[in-house]
């Protein structure tokens, strides 16, 4: 039977700054199965490395270590972490509780790392065997010094190890409490358990089957209590060595999942902070998505097939030249050589002030031929897709240049605090007007609480209000949707002869199809999209980097439990996706409270531009799966230093 553990002529020298330490010089020792051993000797000769060197949390310089028979210096850092966590139980001076955390949940912890799922009446059992049973609920704060020394034997015992390892175990604690951790400790030996501890107390020494004297570096006696017998080793037969484990187990996930939320919720104003700019960037991108998907669907669904049949003709501005404006002329020219202009609607228009008594509000007075009879807009009726109250002018009205009006509702209650204006009396530019309808906003600018807006005849604008006949605007409706690219090119050639303009001439004007309009509305919308993403992207961005600092922090803080969670047996790679996870969370966690910003932001945006904020479930997967690449990307540095921390270092630390 080979022995427990077998080390040949091994070393181990540090180097710290300009000096190096010999800690450990060509040291050879064994130690069969059911062994108890105290390694003895002053501070600093080297027991502590010898003893993590046993339990792999550090690798010698030089020299072999044989472990149940086997070779161990070529094992890889998984096989060392499976060793770790299957085979050997630490103790520690400092017990390395996991704190606010009951003493139930700190023995599971070792059991998440051997991926075979935990065993809470495991748990219960080794809790027992350290007398407390009547504890377990308790957080570590919650307990004395030697009730957490026994809570961190327990833990040592709950993967049935080969090896118990403990590392002045009493050094902490009054002599009641050594005296009740150490005979918890023999009294695990004489169950057949081999036990190495490291000491500098003779009491403790004493209670052991064989003491190993260290000096500077070197084992100095070895002696054998003959009043200790060695506990009747079970007949062991040879121990192969675990296989590194591979993936993530679920409880694994659960637990770090777990320990995700714990350590957020136990920093919950850090954590607040932290997730401020995932907060604000995610809520800008989806009040804006949301907004403007449903300002889309608004806009499609308030625009009629009128509007769609519809073609605008404008002046186009050319920098240096006044903008030449149409004449009857050229609408009578559209209106006979343009075979798809079914209706050539010209259109004056000027800002002015328009008066009601001492009340003077600045509008938009826009013209318009009337209709043909009156019936054709009739109360109740339509205008430009907008409901009208009383009636439209008629062409009639238009001929004889009678001085009425429609306004809409912007106007009508800047003027009368009342939608309801029909009859009543108006003066533009000093001329006085009878209101014969009034019509609701245009659905676009009802987003933006309207545009005052009256309409007068054409004639009666130009010859009496203006003094001005050139026209601002024309509007042509073709017969069906379908036509209005072809009625667009007629336009273009039309009015490119009457204008005299050569082949190489630009066009002196603009026509827009409503598929243009609603494209550039498209464009200019995606502008301003732009500009919030960027801003939101920024936000992010400095987010993402509040998560990585935190996470650093975080690292920081916790590195002792780092070094104490691989103690125990996990690997680099839990390491590494326990602070991921926490980061993930984090800007999860960040990214769904955005989603309810953004959401409540829209619907606030809602009582001015009365658009329903359209929420869709690709947004949500959105802010989802940005949330979470922000998290991996900013918390893969953090979570990678915590991974790549050192056991015995990070244990260390203070
Ligand atoms: P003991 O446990 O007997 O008190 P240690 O094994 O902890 O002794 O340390 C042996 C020697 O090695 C000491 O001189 C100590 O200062 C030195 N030493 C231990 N760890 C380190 C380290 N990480 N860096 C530098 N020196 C170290």
């Amino acid at each position: 039977m080979a022995p427990l553990i077998d080390i040949r002529g091994v070393s181990k020298t540090y180097a710290t700054g300009s000096f190096t330490v010999r800690a450990l010089r060509d040291v050879s020792i064994t130690v069969e199965p059911g062994e108890f051993v105290a390694l003895v000797g002053p501070s600093g000769s080297g027991k502590s490395t010898l003893l993590h060197i046993m339990g792999f949390l550090d690798r010698p310089d030089s020299g072999e270590y044989y472990f149940a028979g086997h070779p161990t210096a070529s094992l890889g850092e998984g096989r060392l972490a499976a060793i770790r966590s299957r085979m050997i139980g630490f103790i520690f001076q400092s017990f390395h509780l996991l704190k606010r955390t009951t003493a139930r949940d700190n023995v599971l912890l070792p059991m998440i790392y051997t991926g075979l799922g935990t065993n809470g009446e495991k748990a219960m059992d080794c809790l027992s065997l350290v007398g407390l049973a009547d504890r377990v609920k308790h957080k570590s704060n919650e307990l004395s010094g030697g009730q957490c020394q026994r809570v961190a034997i327990a833990r040592a015992l709950v993967n049935d190890p080969l090896v118990i390892m403990a590392d002045e175990p009493t050094g902490n604690l009054d002599a009641g409490s050594r005296h009740e951790v150490m005979s918890a400790i023999k009294s695990l030996n004489e169950r057949g358990l081999t036990v190495v501890v490291v000491t500098h107390d003779d009491e403790v020494a004493a209670m052991t089957g064989r003491v190993v004297r260290m000096r500077d570096g070197r084992i100095v006696s070895d002696e054998r209590n003959p009043a200790a017998a060695a506990a009747a080793a079970p007949a062991a037969a040879a121990v192969d060595l675990p296989p590194a484990r591979l993936g993530f187990s679920p409880p694994e996930f659960m637990e770090q999942l777990k320990a995700a939320f714990k350590a957020i919720w136990s920093h919950k104003t850090r954590s607040a902070l932290t997730v401020l700019g995932i907060f604000i960037g995610v809520g800008a991108i989806i009040s804006l998505m949301t907004i403007s998907e449903g300002f889309m669907t608004s806009l499609l669904s308030g625009a009629s097939e009128d509007d769609a049949k519809k073609v605008w003709v404008t002046p186009r501005w050319q920098p240096g030249k006044p903008r030449r404006r149409f004449t009857m002329g050229e609408v009578e020219a559209l209106r006979a050589k343009v075979p798809l202009a079914e209706k050539v609607q010209p259109m004056l228009h000027r800002d002015l002030q328009i008066t009601v008594g001492d009340r003077r509000v600045d509008s938009t007075v826009n013209t318009h031929e009337g209709f043909e009879l009156m019936d054709q807009v009739p109360p109740g009726g339509y205008f430009q897709n907008r409901a009208v109250a009383g009636r439209f002018f008629t062409k009639a009205e238009n001929g004889s240049r009678a001085r009425v009006a429609v306004i809409n509702h912007a106007l009508a209650k800047k003027l009368f605090d009342t939608v309801e204006a029909v009859n009543a009396e108006i003066k533009i530019k000093g001329l006085a007007f009878t209101v014969v309808g009034v019509t609701e906003d245009h659905k676009a600018e009802q987003m933006f609480g309207g545009q005052p807006t009256a309409y007068i005849p054409l004639n009666t604008a130009a010859k009496r209000v203006f003094g001005e006949t050139r026209l601002g605007y024309l509007e042509v409706t073709a017969p069906a949707p379908d036509d209005t690219r072809e009625a667009r090119r007629q336009i273009i050639e039309v009015l490119r002869e009457e204008r005299g303009l050569r082949e190489d001439a630009e066009d002196d004007f603009e026509v827009r199809t409503f598929e243009a309009q609603i494209e550039m509305f498209k464009n200019t919308m995606g502008k301003i999209s732009l500009v919030v993403y960027g801003i939101a992207g920024i936000s992010l961005l400095v987010g993402g980097i509040g998560i990585m600092n935190i996470m650093l922090v975080s690292v920081t803080e916790r590195t002792r439990e780092i070094g104490l969670r691989k103690a125990l047996g996990a690997r680099n790679s839990d390491i590494l996706s326990q602070f991921l996870i926490e980061a993930v969370v984090l800007c999860v966690l960040g990214g769904v409270l955005g989603v309810g910003l953004g959401y409540g932001l829209a619907w606030a945006a809602y009582f001015f531009t009365k658009v329903q904020p359209a929420l869709g479930a690709g947004t949500i997967a959105f802010a989802f799966g940005f949330s979470t690449l922000i998290g991996v990307s900013f918390g893969f540095w953090p979570a990678m230093r915590a991974a790549m921390l050192d056991p015995i270092e990070a244990l260390r630390y203070e």
